[in-house]
């Protein structure tokens, strides 16, 4: 989706380079609070190739808190697509393992049932990045308060301590202009030109190899009207391919004809040489039949990364997505981490343009994002592990009992595998903010972490408990777009809150909801939830107030 838009502002309140998932979340989640935002991106539109295919339960619930999570689970592969991710020796071969979920017609209903790990206003979708980027910028294009420029380059920037001055160039070589802002995003992927100008450097691991998953990989966005009709095995969302002569992943894209490849460089491969007629019969490999097929486009892209950026903020200046961590993509975290990134800046960032929030808030966001993406790297990394760590040998296709014992040792290993990968209410619910400047911790321990188990808990610094309340509304879908101070108790004085929201000119809504079950969840008679839905404070009175908006706030 391509748009172009000439003149710039000269003056706004925040400036984003990049209109990736980060920054076009962060222009929805600035736009819906009035903030005047200035959105360029280098590229003619929003993403052509797939990328990222697994859109977390928790960006869900971001999406439903924005109203368009049901438009987009709507995108990608028809409703009654099987979701599923299954691992073959090659497409036409042996199916050796296969782990099942529900279907994007079945989401709604499947998840009001489920409770636990999976206690959630919205499941995981299966859909690529690129029909996701369309729908975030259709929506950040309702905010006239968005100023959305593509063909436009973040050439450089002075921060001046008051405000940060913004070189922008329009259409490469052309025109430019200057452009003041209060503050300066770079969303602008991993080559992070913003990042690389602060001197902040990543930590952490590169260059890991492994049999899969680790090294250069080689994508292919192809088309095959033919395929569902001439394979043997049943369809899936994500389908791996296990076999000695090459390691593979292709999802599908519209369940109907497109896919996104992507094979395993070998040591001494040369991807200068793949043109063409090598993309297709690396395609072929992997599937062990021909069939007609157009390549869309085709890439080549590093696998094994573990870095995290060694700060997230510097002055008037932030990084956020995959310009401040990248992730090997075993598990789809890298995409899911940069739209809370944006959820989390978002609110922060419209409070400081308000000036409702102190010194501290926007040092928060690096305390707090910068911590989740240690841990959502370091979780990625021990999937690629898992997933690159099995050596496929020739006796896998053998029509021996050799074979079927080596198929039969490979399905216990994915089978197990994929309930690790892809299983993972812990992962995208569980991510917490302990620590932080801005949350007033009440002395409980939070329950342990963990990627494939989430225990819903309203210890402070977490994700708000989840509950589906007897009129069948989602609690979340009570909560305020800003603060809410959740009342869970008759007779408990809120006043207090209420005076101290109004003091510091924040909106706040007290919601009364004295259903069975909820206090117990939340262990305690008060809850102050955050604007991102996570839980800053709980106690049993208002007597702290004051001092507890002060600390929310920054102060
Ligand atoms: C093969 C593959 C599969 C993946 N699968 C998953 C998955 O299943 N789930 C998941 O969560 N993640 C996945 N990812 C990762 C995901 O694609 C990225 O994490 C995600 O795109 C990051 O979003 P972003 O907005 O931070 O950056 P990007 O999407 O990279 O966007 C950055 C934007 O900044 C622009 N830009 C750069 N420099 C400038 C400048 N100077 N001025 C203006 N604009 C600029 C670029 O043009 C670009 O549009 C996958 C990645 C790959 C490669």
């Amino acid at each position: 989706m391509s748009l172009c838009s000439t003149s710039l502002p000269a003056e706004t309140d925040v400036l984003i380079a990049g209109c990736g998932p980060c920054g076009l979340m962060l222009a929805n989640e600035l736009g819906r609070r009035g903030i005047r935002v200035v959105l360029a991106d280098i590229k003619d539109g929003t993403a052509f190739n797939p990328q990222a295919n697994a859109t977390q339960a928790r960006s869900m619930e971001h999406y439903r808190r924005h109203g368009f999570a049901d438009e987009i689970r709507a995108l990608g592969m028809p409703d009654d697509y099987p979701p599923d991710i299954a691992y073959f020796t090659r497409m036409a071969g042996y199916e050796l393992a296969r782990f099942a979920m529900p279907r994007a017609r079945d989401a709604k209903q499947v998840i009001r049932g489920l409770s636990g790990s999976w206690s959630a206003a919205e499941l995981p979708h299966r859909v690529s990045q690129k029909y996701v980027e369309q729908v975030l910028l259709k929506h950040a294009r309702k905010y006239a308060s968005n100023s959305i420029h593509f063909t436009t380059r973040l050439v450089s920037f002075a921060d001046h301590g008051s405000h940060v001055d913004c070189e922008l160039e329009l259409a490469a070589g052309g025109v430019r202009s200057t452009v003041r802002t209060k503050y300066l995003v770079g969303a602008d992927g991993a080559r992070s030109f913003v990042r690389r100008e602060l001197g902040i450097a990543l930590t952490g691991e590169a260059g890991r190899q492994r049999e899969f998953m680790g090294g250069r990989m080689y994508a292919i966005y192809l088309r095959c009207p033919d395929y569902y009709a001439s394979m043997p095995n049943a369809p899936a969302w994500m389908n791996v391919m296990v076999n000695h002569e090459q390691r593979a992943f292709m999802t599908a894209v519209d369940g109907k004809q497109e896919f996104s490849y992507h094979f395993q460089l070998r040591e001494g491969q040369n991807e200068e040489l793949i043109d063409e007629a090598e993309a297709r019969r690396q395609v072929y490999t992997g599937w062990g039949r021909e069939l007609p097929i157009e390549i869309m486009s085709r890439v080549s892209w590093t696998a094994g990364y573990t870095l995290v950026a060694e700060k997230m903020q510097q002055g008037r200046v932030v990084i956020g997505g995959d310009a401040a961590h990248l992730f090997t993509p075993a598990g789809g975290m890298g995409y899911n981490t940069a739209i809370e990134d944006a959820v989390n800046l978002g609110w922060k960032l419209a409070a400081l343009v308000r000036g409702e929030g102190g010194a501290r808030l926007l040092q928060s966001y690096d305390a707090e994002r910068r911590a989740v993406a240690v841990r959502n790297t370091g979780y990625a990394r021990t999937l690629a592990d898992s997933l690159g760590g099995f050596a496929a040998r020739p006796e896998l296709e053998a029509q021996t009992a050799a074979g079927e014992e080596a198929r039969r040792v490979a399905g216990e290993y994915y089978n197990h595998h994929a309930r690790v990968e892809f299983n993972i209410p812990g992962f995208t619910l569980g991510a917490r903010y302990d620590g932080s400047p801005i949350i007033c911790s009440d002395g409980t321990t939070p329950p342990p972490d963990g990627m494939n188990i989430y225990h819903p808990t309203a210890c402070p610094g977490g994700r708000a408990p989840h509950a589906w309340l007897g009129d069948g509304r989602s609690l979340y879908d009570a909560f305020n777009l800003e603060w809410t101070l959740l009342r869970m108790r008759r007779d408990v004085e809120v006043s207090g809150f209420e005076a101290a929201a109004r003091k510091a000119g924040v909106d706040l809504r007290v919601l009364d909801l004295f259903e069975d079950g909820l206090r117990d969840l939340y262990e305690a008679d008060l809850a102050l939830i955050r604007p991102d839905q996570i839980a800053a404070w709980r106690g049993s009175d208002d007597s702290q107030a004051d001092a507890v908006w002060r600390q929310v706030l920054g102060f």
